[in-house]
């Protein structure tokens, strides 16, 4: 795939890069191994410094920022600034908590002294896709960096302004050269780094195919790693909820990001009694959207990623439909120039079809109905995946029930399921291993060295 920002609106590429040559990569491996050396020793106030810095900056020109994201991505305006203040957030939240999450931790040994101190790995490789350009990175790079470690990020092949954009924060923020740095390279390239000695983990968010092979290049060089793979987040509605602060919701959700999140919410599973009700309000919400130009202030969709995101969501589309599902709006590609596929809604999914068995990545909300709560379960479980997911009830059981039977990483009572720095985020089943953000992100990247002094 060529490294090349190519505006998903028009079509039209308007940056190419050569991707690094073996002299350039080694030439960055090789700075991020001695720039560790001395970034290790510096004080939890100094990185913290350094963060809140890159927080400023993130701040001050956050515009900016998000006009390279909506071009590259095609993702409307308001949610590219409003990712770029969230990476500002992650930053200072990070700045303030890593010291106390990773303070000493004493054990209980009678005439000695025992503790477990945390220490950092050295340069972690992180594997990071195009939706969320900016979070995404900073998810992993503010607790890592505050955690003593240095970054190599590898951006998707269709983000590299966004990827060189991040490394430029960080740098102005007066990160010591080569603590953190943007590799221009293809996927081809990440299994030599992450064999390399100097990368010491690696960590991905995107799909499964490339988390497996991820996940096997880290076992076979014995390096940790963290995968953040699809969802087929379930978003369960009962009787008992507020029906119309539930569509809302289910529409708000399966939007975000023209429909292109791993949390979105992508089944709705909704009680017989009130599936009628729900699909003729889904359906008329979803009418209601405005589809266009990322950049226009009224645009709820923007255009998908790129024409092959079109294709693929098209075919699950059609395939779905082919085996018997009921086509209630949308289904048809919008007419170019870009990549826009309408707000969609399926209902009455066969099972093995692709909306059963696949992640939908883009503007379709797939409906099921359910009999009672144990059936409401039986299809949220359903899924080889296991990221997030939410129920709407104000019934204490049936919330006790869906939050203890659900099997995801992730289970949200009448709120869906969103990603901020104070709440750990991560999957069950194919969607992944690890847990980011909160107290597990210093922690995982991470020597937790036992110490006994007699
Ligand atoms: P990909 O898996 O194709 O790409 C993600 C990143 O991995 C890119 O940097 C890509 O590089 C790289 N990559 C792709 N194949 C390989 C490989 N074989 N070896 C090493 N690296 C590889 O996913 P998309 O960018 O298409 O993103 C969409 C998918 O990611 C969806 O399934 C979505 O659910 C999932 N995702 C999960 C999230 C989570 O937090 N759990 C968040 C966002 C998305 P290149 O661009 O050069 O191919």
């Amino acid at each position: 795939m060529a490294i090349a920002s190519t505006n998903p609106t028009t079509g039209e590429t308007v940056r190419e890069f050569d991707p690094l040559d073996d002299g350039q990569l080694e030439e960055k491996l090789a700075r991020a191994a001695e720039a560790f050396r001395g970034y290790r020793t510096t004080s939890w106030a100094e990185r913290a410094d350094l963060l809140r810095r890159a927080a400023d900056i993130l701040d001050d020109e956050a515009d900016d920022l998000a006009r390279t994201a909506t071009l590259e991505v095609g993702k409307t305006l308001a949610s590219s600034v409003a990712e770029v203040g969230k990476c500002a957030k992650g930053c200072r939240w990070f700045a303030e908590h890593t010291e106390e999450i990773l303070a000493d931790v004493p054990h209980d040994v009678p005439g000695a002294e025992v503790f477990t101190r945390y220490e950092p790995l050295g340069p972690v490789l992180a594997v990071m896709p195009w939706n969320f350009p900016y979070w995404q990175v900073f998810r992993f790079a503010a607790p890592a960096l505050m955690a003593g470690n240095v970054g190599l990020l590898k951006l998707a092949s269709n983000v590299p302004q966004c990827a060189l954009a991040i490394e430029d924060v960080l740098r102005r923020a007066g990160f010591p050269d080569g603590v953190f740095q943007t590799l221009l390279v293809g996927s081809g390239a990440i299994e030599g780094i992450i064999a390399d000695d100097r990368v010491r983990a690696v960590t991905l968010t995107g799909s499964e195919p490339a988390g497996r092979q991820v996940g096997a290049a880290a076992g076979g060089a014995v390096k940790t790693s963290v995968l953040e793979l699809g969802g087929s987040d379930a978003f369960i509605v009962m009787p008992s909820a507020d029906l119309d602060d539930a569509v809302a919701n289910a529409v708000s959700s399966r939007m975000l990001n023209n429909g292109q999140s791993c949390i979105n919410a992508k089944r709705f599973i909704v009680h017989t009694e009130i599936a009628g009700e729900f699909e003729r309000r889904l359906v008329e919400r979803m009418e209601a959207l405005t589809v266009g130009d990322p950049m226009a202030e009224d645009t709820d969709c923007g255009p998908l990623s790129s024409p092959d995101a079109v294709e693929t969501l098209h075919q699950q589309v059609r395939d779905t439909v082919a085996a018997g599902a009921r086509l209630r709006t949308g289904g048809e590609p919008l007419p170019g120039p870009g990549n826009f596929y309408p707000p969609t809604v399926l209902t009455d999914i066969p099972d093995g079809s692709p909306a059963h068995r696949e992640e939908l990545f883009g503007p379709v909300a797939t409906v099921w109905h359910a009999r009672d709560a144990d059936d409401a379960i039986r299809i949220a479980n359903d899924s080889t995946f296991g990221l997030g997911g939410s129920a709407w009830t104000r019934d204490a059981g049936e919330q006790q029930r869906f939050v203890n039977e659900v099997e995801t990483g992730m289970m949200y009572i009448n709120k869906y399921t969103e990603s901020t720095p104070e709440v750990p985020f991560g999957g069950a089943k194919n969607s992944g291993y690890g847990r980011e953000l909160a107290g597990f992100g210093p922690r995982t990247f991470v020597n937790a060295k036992t110490v006994w002094i007699a």
